[in-house]
């Protein structure tokens, strides 16, 4: 038996045997062409094929996981179209008097190396996303011989990385689990596995061998642990685990319908996370009471260019409606950091993550502001819309944000445009500011949530990108929790609600401590609903507060 560790990014057991899905080597030789015309031309054919074969996969993944996970393929064509990556090959054909097949492989080399060495955490991944876009043109042009999987039988695939346009193209019914040696948690194929629920360990960071193929393996992705060739007793515990997780999932379904309420009556809400109109399927699916945050900014992300306040609209309303009258908190435009929009046309900066994002570029640049409040207000009127601005500082800030609410509603008025008067506005609390002066931002909004994925970064002064400071990044910390506990009890003195809506909400471990807190609201990703209101039915909090409350 061989024991690999890596990372677990989707929980889940998946015993079968490997398939090692090994890079084909794309040989490409150098080769002289004469007629360079005709080998650039034969290069702007294979890009638009390519291009063509991103838009099916678009359509295939937006079907299967969702518009914010399709993304990928748009910007993948996006960047078949860059223009300096086309003129480098032409000019390389050009020049060089070379094959098409060649230009692209070493555009690619150049193209990935940059972007390797770039300081920037989302740059760095676009290295990948260059190689996957040239060896697609290198295997059209090359009539077709890249890698590709097929199997009679389910397997688990062991590689080295899987491009997401890999990812999306396997089929899932063959799929049992995914072990690769590299990768990163915020990778795309580690979001797509934990949307398509498919068992997955990255990073395990050995040297592929071909003798894997065809051997039992079992991956643990509760653990982040690979057994290969597993002995007896290994095999045993594994299958007893993989029993025990799939008796769970079964049962979890009986909690549809059921109340979020603790053994001695305290209730709680379970809302779920959206990026995307196309998320709410698993909002309903997994019997959610509503939407705790919808991040608005994947709008924009997605675009060319600034979403309009019709098209806002449109996807606001189908939000609201689709929820029919459940709430629906939609936070306004969070961008800046890692989410960078390049028409935005924002200049890079030293230190984005504490720089020029989110309602700090609202404040700035006021119309695009006041056109996604205008898209809000209206859609509000389809159903139970609350407003939240992100990355809050200061009291100044939410009085010149309900001033600027205050200005659309004049004009919706005086058009006659109906919208949901009594609308709440709310506000994250993700920033040691935020919570310090939760007390006289409380007088100002209907609601707060905390965003602890940011509250840990500021708190802690650890980059939430760096994957070299995750063993240091600790959400449990008693700052963190400290923190949550004040805006808890500053919103309750003021008669609000706060929700939790960073990860950490769907941590059991500490669900209990927030019941204690009387957190009023947990919003989580959809898979996780069903296991909170377990958690949250089976604590009994009078038991435990004062005990959880005194250890804070
Ligand atoms: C957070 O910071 O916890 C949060 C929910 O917002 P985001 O992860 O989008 O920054
Ligand atoms: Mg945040």
């Amino acid at each position: 038996m061989i024991v690999f560790t890596g990372k677990g990014v989707f929980g889940g057991i998946a015993i079968g045997k490997i398939a090692v899905y090994g890079k084909k080597e794309q040989k490409v030789k150098r080769q002289r062409v004469e007629d360079t015309q005709a080998e650039i031309a034969r290069f702007e054919q294979a890009k638009n094929q390519a291009i063509e074969q991103l838009g099916k996969l678009y359509e295939k993944a937006l079907h299967e996981v969702g518009e914010a996970n399709a993304m990928i393929f748009q910007i993948h064509q996006m960047m078949l179209e860059d223009p300096d990556y086309c003129d480098s090959i032409t000019n390389i054909i050009g020049t060089q008097s070379v094959n098409a097949e060649f230009a692209v492989a070493t555009t690619a080399d150049n193209f990935a190396q940059m972007f390797t060495s770039m300081d920037d955490a989302y740059m760095k991944e676009r290295a990948a996303d260059v190689r996957d876009i040239s060896e697609r043109l290198i295997s059209i042009l090359s009539n077709g011989q890249g890698r590709s999987f097929s199997s009679d039988e389910p397997v688990i695939i062991m590689a080295e990385d899987l491009a997401p346009s890999e990812t999306v193209q396997l089929d899932k019914d063959k799929v049992l689990g995914f072990v690769t040696a590299k990768g990163s948690t915020n990778s795309h194929t580690a979001i797509l596995a934990r949307t398509m629920n498919i068992p997955a360990v990255i990073n395990i960071g050995i040297e592929l061998s071909p003798e894997y193929d065809g051997m039992l393996a079992c991956v643990d992705g509760f653990t982040g642990t690979v057994y290969l060739d597993p002995n007896e007793q290994t095999l045993s515990q594994m299958k007893e685990k993989q029993e025990r997780d799939l008796q769970q999932r079964a049962l979890l379904q009986q909690l549809k319908g059921q109340e979020n309420v603790t053994l001695d009556g305290q209730k709680i809400k379970i809302y779920c996370n959206i990026g995307n109109p196309s998320d709410v399927g698993g909002v309903l699916k997994n019997d959610a009471g509503g939407i705790g945050l919808f991040r608005s900014e994947f709008l924009y992300l997605e675009n060319s260019d600034y979403p309009t306040e019709e098209e806002q609209f449109l996807a606001y309303k189908q939000v609201a409606e689709t929820l029919a009258g459940k709430e629906v908190v939609i936070r306004t435009l969070d961008i800046g950091a890692d989410k960078q929009v390049e028409y935005f046309n924002m200049p890079p900066e030293e230190n984005p993550a504490l720089g020029y994002r989110a309602i700090r570029i609202c404040l700035d640049r006021i119309e695009i502001f006041k056109t996604q409040l205008r898209a809000l207000l209206r859609a509000s009127a389809y159903g139970k819309i609350a407003i939240m601005f992100p990355m809050i500082t200061s009291v100044q800030e939410v009085q010149d944000i309900k001033q600027i609410v205050e200005e659309v509603r004049a004009d919706l008025d005086s058009q006659g445009i109906p919208y949901d008067k009594s609308i709440q506005l709310g506000i994250m609390i993700e920033t040691p500011a935020a919570a310090i002066i939760s007390d006289e931002l409380a007088k100002e909004v209907d609601f707060f949530s905390v965003g602890t994925n940011d509250l840990t970064q500021y708190t802690l002064a650890i980059d939430r990108q760096n994957q070299k400071l995750e063993r240091f990044y600790n959400p449990h910390h008693k700052a963190v929790l400290r923190l949550i506990k004040m805006a808890a009890d500053n919103a309750h003195k003021n008669g609000i609600w706060i929700g939790i809506c960073g990860e950490l909400g769907a941590d059991l471990a500490l669900t209990e401590t927030f019941l204690a807190m009387g957190i009023d609201e947990l919003s989580v990703s959809a898979p996780y609903v069903l296991p909170l209101r377990k958690k949250v039915r089976e604590t009994d909090i009078g038991k435990v507060r004062d005990r959880l409350l005194s250890e804070l």
